[in-house]
């Protein structure tokens, strides 16, 4: 006889023990109702802000991770951190060391940090991953999602967060790459990081202001280029003031709703893609949700209707998620 699922209150008194018991949950009971109620409930009591923080290795992530941690610790809120290993698949978690300039207090149940890998198939994120993000939302005041990229690469952060910051390193050439790869239209804040490297840093700064012009956003946000070191701490209090900004605008103009709901459309038909290929998507229909259930029982019920449909003999809600060939 397993244990009760938990819900989302109980999880939640379980402090950070709670929240990795859930975890493992995640990957157990994938696909099953029980755990799709459980992140729907999850996504309809969001309160976090979720920042996504990406850029090549070796930009600073890690140690820009570490002192907006610090900040938001000091200013009293929770933070759950998700880092993104795009490496652990083939290495078994070669970037361990790294995270260790993330060390937290094990004894403070404010913050919480969780390294995952990417998936295997490109672009987006691990299903795991936006699942673990989604119970994340309801559970702390701050998210935090550290990849190494976002448009078309292997771990992209565009899908799932509320705030992209897109972190370039002077003298790199990394402002070139990007306008190259077309994801210069994703960032809502670009960092240029180890400001204390001087004037390479401010050339590196109106570089991108110059690569941010040759691109169109579908809205009004003109997103700041700014110079931080995680060293010195010089513009991290921009980098504060820019997410406030971003967030405040955001929220005012409903730009952040609709790239939720759209992100989460964007989960439901990815999800359904992996599974069914794209002409299990296009049979599928509208996925948007009418009826207010939430993505994931909303990937749910598209799964077993689908399944239904094709003739397949697979109970989806049993946790088995293979692809049909
Ligand atoms: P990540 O791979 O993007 O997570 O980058 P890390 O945070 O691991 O940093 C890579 C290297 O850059 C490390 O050796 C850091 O000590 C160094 N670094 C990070 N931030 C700064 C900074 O603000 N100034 C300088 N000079 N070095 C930095």
């Amino acid at each position: 006889m397993s244990a009760p699922f938990p819900d989302l209150a109980s999880i939640a008194a379980g402090g950070k023990r709670g929240l990795s018991r859930a975890l493992a949950l995640i990957e157990t009971n994938e696909g099953t109702a029980e755990l799709a109620a459980l992140l729907d409930a999850a996504l309809a009591q969001a309160r976090a802000h979720v920042t996504g923080l990406t850029g090549p290795p070796g930009v600073g992530k890690s140690t820009l991770t570490g002192a907006l941690l610090r900040d938001w610790r000091g200013a009293g809120e929770t933070v759950g951190v998700i880092a993104i290993d795009p490496s652990s698949r083939r290495t078994g978690g070669a970037l361990l060391g790294d995270r260790a300039r993330m060390a937290t207090d094990p004894e403070d149940q404010g913050v919480f940090v969780r390294s995952m890998a990417a998936r295997d198939r490109l672009g987006g994120l691990s299903d795991q991953t936006i699942a673990a993000a989604a119970l994340m939302r309801a559970l702390y005041d701050r998210v935090l999602i550290e990849s190494v990229g976002i448009g078309q690469s292997e771990a992209d952060i565009s899908s799932a967060v509320d705030s992209v910051i897109l972190c370039v390193q002077p003298a790199s050439g990394d402002s070139l790459q990007f306008m190259k790869a077309g994801v210069m239209e994703l960032p809502d804040i670009v960092v240029v990081t180890k400001a204390d490297m001087g004037n390479a840093a401010q050339r590196a700064k109106s570089e991108v202001e110059g690569a941010l012009t040759l691109f169109e956003r579908d809205d009004d946000w003109r997103p700041p280029v700014i110079l931080a070191s995680a060293t010195t701490g010089v513009g991290l209090d921009a980098l504060r003031r820019a997410l406030a900004d971003h967030r405040a605008w955001a929220e005012k103009t409903g730009a952040l709703k609709r790239r939720r709901k759209e992100q989460q459309e964007a989960w439901v038909a990815e999800a359904i893609r992996a599974r069914f290929g794209s002409e299990g998507l296009a049979r599928a229909g509208d996925i948007s949700s009418a009826s207010g259930e939430g993505p994931f029982t909303r990937e749910l019920t598209i799964a077993v209707e689908l399944s239904r449909r094709l003739g397949a003999m697979q109970n989806v809600s049993d946790g088995a998620r293979r692809p049909l060939s």
